[in-house]
């Protein structure tokens, strides 16, 4: 196809990896071609607005950050607001601080200082001997019996679908515990949602870029065949390569939303049901990320499932099978003339969005600088 043999880059996903590229290399001159196979642009960052509120369609995100440099730029597009997560945790209608501090212990047992916390939790932990052998083990080790049964059981093998006992240990080490009477789930020097929605920074970064929705490249790969000098792919890497060693498995979701003839539903964005039998892990109450007035709201419920061949992949699943395999996939894409993998799916991690900015940026400046 001549007429398209004009790009110097075929950037297939119009998520964030892909559109922080795509504005990157077309304000230096370079010709970009984005294709995305959903109908709008954004990846799992993309929002819909109704009567005012912005719907985090593929789940609830929270900018927060260290890098500066991230921070800035995402501020080119938009500016921020003050939003600070602190969700609140409902086991059978008792509430809870997350993530584990003062106000947490406070609530759990009554103790009102670091060291009777710090006590308490010695007390429940002597029964686990040892190096932590699963998830199980390491929260008992490091909140104690009471919250592990009360906060983290339930949540967690509705989550991952598998018991504590059979999870590694090392996920449940990015929960923050804490001595001090302090809600901020994040501990980023910088954090907000961006003012007027997510969709602005994706308009902003696509500004001027050729997209094409509605195009899955690999149904559609004959079609671009060599119309670019290279590819930029983010979707998932088992597809790429047609399968071919056997398929990655992923963590579903369903997300179920509701719009709501009141106010105010719940008081906070985000409120994790850390029972076992409540069959939804949060609810989200959209319009609290933007401190929102409206005389409605939309609420979503957030169901973890099974992944299905063919259903949006949200999570990776990390164990030692999924991880070898993505290395024999990688280890393809590495001999592929032309070919760059970044984000999310593509990397099979489970980065955040700052994350994402950060590695598409370094992969401009590789490309840029060899
Ligand atoms: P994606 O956003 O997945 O974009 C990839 C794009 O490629 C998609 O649009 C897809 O349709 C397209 N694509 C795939 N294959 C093809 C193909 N064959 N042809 C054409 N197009 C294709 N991060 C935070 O920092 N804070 C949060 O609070 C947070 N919350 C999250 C909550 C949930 C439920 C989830 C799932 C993620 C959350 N994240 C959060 C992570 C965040 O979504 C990601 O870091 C970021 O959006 C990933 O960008 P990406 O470009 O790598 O991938
Ligand atoms: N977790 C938990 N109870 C909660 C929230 C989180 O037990 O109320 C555990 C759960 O195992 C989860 C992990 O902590 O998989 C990481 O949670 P986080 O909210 O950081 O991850 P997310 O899934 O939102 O990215």
């Amino acid at each position: 196809m001549k007429e398209l043999s004009q790009y110097d880059y075929l950037i297939v996903g119009s998520g964030l990896f892909g559109a922080v590229f795509a504005h990157e290399m077309q304000r230096r001159g370079r010709r970009c071609l984005v294709l995305e196979r959903r109908a709008f642009p954004g990846g799992n960052v993309r929002s819909e607005e109704r009567e005012g509120i912005h719907v985090h369609v593929y789940g609830a995100h929270i900018f927060h950050t260290n890098s500066k440099e991230v921070w800035q730029y995402v501020n080119q597009f938009a500016d921020f607001n003050q939003f600070v997560n602190a969700p609140i945790a409902n086991f059978r209608g008792e509430l809870y601080h997350l993530p584990f501090n003062m106000n947490t212990f406070h609530a759990m047992w009554g103790v009102t200082t670091p060291a009777q916390a710090a006590a308490k939790i010695a007390s429940q932990r002597a029964e686990i001997t040892g190096e932590p052998r699963n998830l199980e083990e390491q929260a008992i080790s490091l909140v104690g019996r009471d919250i592990y049964e009360k906060l983290i059981q339930g949540y967690t093998e509705k989550q991952w679908g598998r018991k504590c006992t059979e999870l590694p240990a090392f996920i449940i080490k990015r929960l923050p515990v804490r001595y001090t009477y302090d809600n901020n789930y994040f501990q980023a020097r910088y954090q907000g949602i961006p003012v007027g929605g997510y969709n602005r920074i994706i308009d902003g970064l696509l500004d001027g870029v050729e997209v094409r929705t509605g195009v899955d490249y690999l149904e559609a790969r004959a079609a671009y065949e060599g119309v670019a000098e290279r590819v930029v792919y983010t979707g998932a890497l088992d597809a790429y390569f047609d399968f071919r060693l056997g398929r990655l498995a992923y963590r579903g979701l369903r997300f179920e939303t509701e719009r709501l003839e009141q106010e105010n539903y719940q008081g906070v964005a985000v409120m994790n049901y850390t029972a076992r039998e409540v069959p939804y892990t949060r609810i989200i109450e959209h319009k609290h990320f933007e401190f929102g007035r409206q005389p409605v709201t939309y609420v979503t419920r957030e169901y973890p499932q099974e992944w299905q061949p063919g259903e949006e992949a949200y999570y990776p699943v990390n164990d030692a099978r999924n991880q070898q395999l993505y290395a024999q996939y990688a280890e393809l894409a590495a001999k592929e003339r032309g070919l760059i993998i970044g984000g999310r799916l593509a990397k099979y991690r489970y980065y955040d969005m700052d994350q994402v900015i950060e590695t598409a940026l370094a992969a401009v400046r590789q490309e840029l600088e060899g």
